[in-house]
């Protein structure tokens, strides 16, 4: 049996007629560039993230980028963020000649974990009484949020910023204290991403910022078009991070689809997790099934899976025996990023991050999407097992 790790072209059978409509659509008005397209998904996405604001930009990258452009990050600057997530998240700060300091994260939850972000800031404030520590960069990874109250509160108390990065998590509820908050509406400004692989995923590159923040949207809008004001007369030396007509109508074809392909997604995991703790496999340590640790809140949305991350014993050689019975997986991310090499200059060490460093060496991430079937999952859990008895970890 095949188990492709993501089969977007099982998604596209479901769509086709609809997306085919609406892209010949598009191509009779002639319009690629922003435009009506883009300003509909724009208030879409708005709505269904619970934002006054949303500007559709090139890429989730770029969202990030021109996000702390807005901000004014300058050379120097410090901005806090993990060491576990996609590179991306880290470039932006150093593209602008920022400094990421990189703070280790929870192991339950992979990401950013607010007590070692206490500590860290701490120790920061205790070394220099004016640094240079400008925001904080949360990343919802795999779709789960971050503990935003309080990282939300340390940045309040520390008068940071806070951008989150919910490139994963579209549309995820966290059970806020002041009650339910979509992922990307609690920060002063959130970002996601629309890469194919993504849960809303186009046709090519795209992304968006959220904000609450009317001056900000204002500013970003200006550096989306290179800075522009008013035709040919520039405010801010911005950059060309427009959205194309053509992803924001694939993107409104699949955005009513989203909520459905999520909830077959979290039935995936449940099946998982059924099947997983059946194997005996947790019950021996061998896999470490991942922590939905909101869906006591009620909230339906308490987690995208956008992946399903285990933590297993014997990572690649399990993912080689997997790939040898036709199941692919994934690695995000094999190595964290203070341990990269154009990194180098920060001087960190490993066993700086402790947790990260960990997680990077056990995670593996299992094939997880709507069209993946009852079937499939149960030969998956079949071929782990048989690896660990043929390697007599298991009787
Ligand atoms: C995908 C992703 C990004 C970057 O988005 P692109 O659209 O690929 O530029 C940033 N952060 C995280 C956590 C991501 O998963």
């Amino acid at each position: 049996m095949q188990v492709p790790f993501l089969d977007l072209k099982a998604q596209f059978r479901t769509i086709k007629e609809e997306i085919i409509d609406k892209i010949k659509s598009i191509l009779e008005t002639q319009r690629f560039a922003l435009g009506p397209e883009v300003e509909a998904l724009e208030k879409e996405i708005a709505s269904k993230c619970e934002v006054k604001e949303a500007i559709g930009v090139s890429s989730g990258t770029d969202a990030l980028l021109v996000s702390l452009m807005a901000l004014g990050i300058k050379p120097g600057d410090e901005i806090i963020t993990t060491p576990f997530t996609f590179f991306a998240t880290a470039g932006v700060i150093a593209r602008l000649q920022a400094k990421p300091v990189f703070c280790d994260i929870d192991p339950v939850t992979f990401n950013l974990d607010p007590e070692k972000l206490d500590h860290l800031l701490k120790k920061i404030y205790r070394k220099e009484r004016k640094n240079k520590v400008k925001g904080i960069i949360p990343v919802h990874l795999y779709g789960q949020c971050a503990d935003m109250d309080k990282i939300i509160d340390l940045a309040k108390s520390y008068g940071l910023f806070v951008l989150e990065d919910a490139a994963q998590a579209i549309s995820a509820d966290y059970p806020s204290r002041k009650g339910p908050k979509k992922a990307g509406s609690m920060g002063l400004l959130g970002i996601l991403s629309f890469y194919p692989t993504k849960n809303l995923g186009g046709y090519g590159d795209g992304g968006m910022v959220l904000t609450n923040h009317k001056g900000l949207a204002e500013k970003i809008r200006q550096l989306r078009v290179h800075g522009e004001t008013k035709r040919y007369y520039y405010r801010y030396i911005g950059g060309n991070f427009r959205l194309d007509a053509l992803q924001a109508g694939v993107l409104r074809v699949k955005l009513p689809y989203l909520e459905l392909w999520q909830e077959k997604r979290r039935a995936v995991a449940s099946q998982y997790e059924v099947l997983f703790e059946n194997s005996g496999l947790i019950d021996k340590k061998l896999v470490t099934l991942p922590q939905a640790v909101y869906k006591k809140s009620g909230l339906k949305n308490y987690h995208t899976y956008h992946q399903f991350v285990v933590r297993v014993k014997k990572r690649d050689q399990l993912q080689k025996f997997l790939k040898e019975k036709g199941i692919e997986t994934a690695i995000f991310y094999p190595r964290p990023l203070h341990l990269q090499r154009c990194f180098a200059y920060l001087g960190y060490q490993v066993g700086d991050l402790p947790n990260a460093e960990k997680a990077a060496r056990e995670v593996l991430a299992l094939p997880i999407y709507a069209e993946l079937s009852f079937e499939q999952q149960i030969y998956l859990v079949n071929c782990i097992k048989d690896f660990y008895q043929s390697r007599s970890f298991f009787d």
